[in-house]
């Protein structure tokens, strides 16, 4: 048994380290203090599939590549499903994309902020901290194809950013973008920074968040609760949790074309093929797996809606 000096002495050295660890993470972890404000939601005009893709909008998207990023194969496919159990993890280089929205009355939107022109120089951007260049994956980019050359290109003069999720990879391109239109996530869709480990502020002189509730959004199975964002059943957010707690998918009711914004939720037209779900960057992959299941499900069930995946430059038509 031990004495009592020495009981007292081990409770001291756990105060101590527990009060320790405590101010090295309040040191160091740095939630977004960024204001989040209700995204105002118009009434839903429609609340099913069919009634929607029989009424498309004079809307449209297209998406754009603006930079590579190299990363582990196995941090965007979930190489412990069991379909898995050939394949390697391997480095890939993956397109980080943006898609710009048109809306014939409401103007130009940009969705995902991609990468900032940065790049072109240094593979990790505006990121900065102790492990970033040993964990963090290694952009490239041609001059001008960043975010806002883009947009200069595409003469997109946009009047709003709605983001899928806030990764730095959808993040990092806000940096050059103007601060006085609205920024649009999920609710729930946190942005941490790790101070001296970890950070980018990519979020810097966004006055606030808008984030869209979905408790009042109308079921759309199979994919989920959405929202009609313009209120004309032309644009809808989508609620996909997996990738992030957050993670948003976008469609576009085109005339055109319809289109189904995957972000994260399914990265490349392989994962989709294989359906083996996201890898380990995902907050939940059981969850984002789920998200993804129901990707393939919709796509089956309205094979006329062309996917855009988040890291993939070809869309499955
Ligand atoms: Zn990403």
């Amino acid at each position: 048994m031990k004495s009592p000096k020495t009981a007292r002495k081990m409770w001291i050295a756990a105060g101590i380290t527990l009060g320790a660890l405590i101010i090295v993470s309040g040191l160091i972890v740095q939630p977004s203090l960024i204001r989040r404000v209700p995204f105002t939601l118009p009434e839903a005009s429609l609340d099913t599939w069919e009634a929607i893709l029989s009424n498309p909008r004079p809307i449209s998207v297209r998406t754009f590549s603006t930079g590579t990023m190299k990363t582990d194969l196995s941090g965007i496919l979930n190489l412990e499903h069991p379909a898995a159990t050939d394949i390697e993890d391997t480095p890939v280089d993956l397109p980080v994309n943006v898609s710009i929205v048109r809306h014939a009355e409401r103007g130009a939107y940009l969705v995902d902020g991609g990468l900032d022109a940065s790049y072109v120089h240094n593979p990790f951007g505006t990121m900065r901290g102790l492990i970033v260049e040993r964990f963090l994956g290694k952009g490239s980019q041609e001059p001008g194809q960043d975010t806002a050359s883009l947009l200069d290109r595409e003469q997109a003069a946009i009047q709003g950013v709605f983001l899928t999720h806030l990764h730095m990879d959808h993040t990092a391109g806000l940096v050059d973008l103007p601060k006085d239109i609205p920024y649009v996530v999920g609710e729930n869709e946190r942005y941490v920074n790790f101070r001296f480990i970890i950070q980018g502020d990519h979020l810097a002189g966004v006055p606030e968040l808008q984030e869209i509730a979905f408790d009042k959004g109308v079921d759309l199975a199979p994919l989920g609760t959405a929202v009609d964002l313009f209120g004309d059943g032309s644009f809808w957010a989508i609620r996909s949790p997996g990738h992030s707690a957050g993670h948003v998918l976008y469609f576009v009711n085109g005339v055109e074309e319809q289109v189904l914004l995957t972000g994260d939720a399914c990265n490349t037209l392989e994962q989709f093929s294989t359906g083996i779900g996201p890898g380990f960057y995902s907050s939940d992959v059981a969850q984002a797996q789920a998200s993804m299941d129901r990707i393939i499900r919709f796509k089956n069930q309205h094979p006329q809606v062309a996917l855009s995946f988040g890291h993939d430059q070809a869309m499955l038509r």
